[in-house]
């Protein structure tokens, strides 16, 4: 059985933005943005970095939306937290290609006797 799973890793926060209105309790607040990096593993060995989602929290009624390119502030939080491909995104290849060419030798020989 394949077991895969995509994880989260938490960047960091900002809330130095302008004031903006609530889309659910609609009151001026300023929101706490954050930002959570996604990664695709397999067999917990990490081998993609997904990408970037970033969210924003308002201070009066906790909601979490996800943060939207129409949002004014969102320029400023990605400038502020970037998203960084690291090598602990990736590491699972240094695992896993050893193990496939290993496989693939093994097929071929087994081929050639
Ligand atoms: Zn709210």
């Amino acid at each position: 059985m394949i077991n895969w799973a995509t994880k989260y890793d938490y960047l960091g926060n900002y809330n130095r933005v302008p004031e903006e209105p609530c889309t659910v309790c609609s009151k001026k607040i300023t929101p706490e943005y954050s930002a959570e990096q996604s990664y695709f593993t397999l067999y917990g060995l990490p081998l993609f970095a997904l990408g970037v989602k970033y969210f924003k929290v308002c201070d009066a009624c906790s909601a979490k939306l996800k943060a939207r390119a129409s949002d004014g502030n969102l320029r400023e939080v990605k400038r502020v937290i970037p998203g960084k491909i690291k090598l602990k995104y990736v590491w699972g290849w240094i695992v896993l290609l050893p193990a496939i060419a290993g496989i693939i030798l093994l097929i071929l020989e087994i081929k050639n006797s």
